[in-house]
């Protein structure tokens, strides 16, 4: 139990994201236990306040809800499925809710899985990037029961802004994938502007700055254009789990027959900035796929 008989949460998966929805979580008066595979992360959501867990299950024993916040969705799998996995060892408030961006048809087969064993499962994808996670201002689109959703929610408000249940299991995730390709082909967007106003000798800042106040304004050229323009391509959101979440976008669409043309080009650009070693750059370093375009470079 937490603090003013706030609930209790265990959590798994304290990477870029969810180190910052703990210590939200923490601040909120929640009490957390926490696990991952990388013993440093959670040792370090522990100087915040948060319990340690060996494994899932033991990040379970005692919550009204758990957390989880991963890659991908093996690792999702993984941590319902495997040996000390949520579906033996679920938490005794039997609401899971996971907040990673995985396949929807995965997240109702988990969703499935879950419920002939009594337990609640919510997919809640957010968008909003670490700097969201960290102000706790996250945009949280959910899938699943009303009822469940209902539970979860003070939850979610500890951790975001805007908090929409949009439909049933895998809807979240089907919104979530929706946010990314028009990310995506944003960033995309940017750099072919900052590409061609650098060949033409256009201060980058101000080109930036005039767009923001117009109807080219967008949260990528606000957020991710400063770091185009200095080259900063340091952490953010990977390149990697970008590409991962255009492969699930692909992957959806083609099931249900819905082409994507200008997906399938800025994936291609993704995937030619992973071959360059982008891999585990922010989003920013697309740029780099145009400096080598037009042999030129910022920063
Ligand atoms: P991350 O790679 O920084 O963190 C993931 C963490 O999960 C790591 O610490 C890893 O050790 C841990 N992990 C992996 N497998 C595990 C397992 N089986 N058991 C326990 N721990 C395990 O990733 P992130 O940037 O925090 O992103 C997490 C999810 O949120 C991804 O699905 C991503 O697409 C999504 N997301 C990320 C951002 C962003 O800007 N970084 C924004 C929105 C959504």
């Amino acid at each position: 139990m937490g603090r003013d008989g706030k609930g209790s949460v265990g959590f798994i998966g304290i990477g870029t994201m969810g180190r910052e929805m703990v210590r939200n979580l923490l601040k909120a008066g929640y009490s957390v236990r926490a696990f991952d595979l990388n013993e440093a992360a959670v040792a370090d959501v522990a100087k915040a306040g948060a319990a340690r867990a060996q494994h899932a299950a033991d990040a379970a024993r005692d919550a009204d809800i758990v957390i989880t916040m991963l890659p991908d969705t093996p690792d999702v799998e993984a941590v319902v499925y495997g040996e000390n996995g949520l579906l033996k060892f679920p938490p005794p408030g039997n609401l899971i809710v996971d907040m990673s961006t995985i396949s929807p048809v995965a997240a109702r087969r988990i969703h499935g899985d879950l419920r002939q064993a009594g337990v609640s499962f919510i997919d809640a994808p957010v968008s909003g990037g670490p700097l969201g996670a960290k102000n706790a201002a996250l945009s949280i689109m959910a899938g699943g029961e009303a009822e469940a959703f209902d539970k979860a929610e003070p939850f979610f408000r500890a951790m975001g802004t805007t908090i929409t249940h949009v439909g049933a299991s895998g809807a979240g995730q089907t919104v979530k994938l929706c946010n990314q390709l028009i990310c995506g082909i944003n960033i995309q967007a940017i750099c072919e502007a900052l590409a061609l106003g650098r060949a033409s000798g256009v201060d980058l800042d101000l080109l930036r700055r005039v767009l923001l106040g117009g109807s080219a304004s967008s949260w990528m050229l606000d957020k991710l254009g400063p770091a185009m323009i200095e080259g900063d391509v340091g952490a953010g959101f990977r390149i990697d789990l970008m590409l991962k979440d255009l492969r699930l976008v692909h992957e959806h669409a083609q099931a249900l027959n819905v082409p994507l043309p200008g997906t399938a080009l800025v994936t291609s650009q993704y995937v030619d900035a992973r071959a360059h070693g982008e891999g585990a750059n922010g989003n920013q370093a697309l740029f780099r796929v145009y400096d080598r375009m037009t042999n030129q470079s910022t920063g």
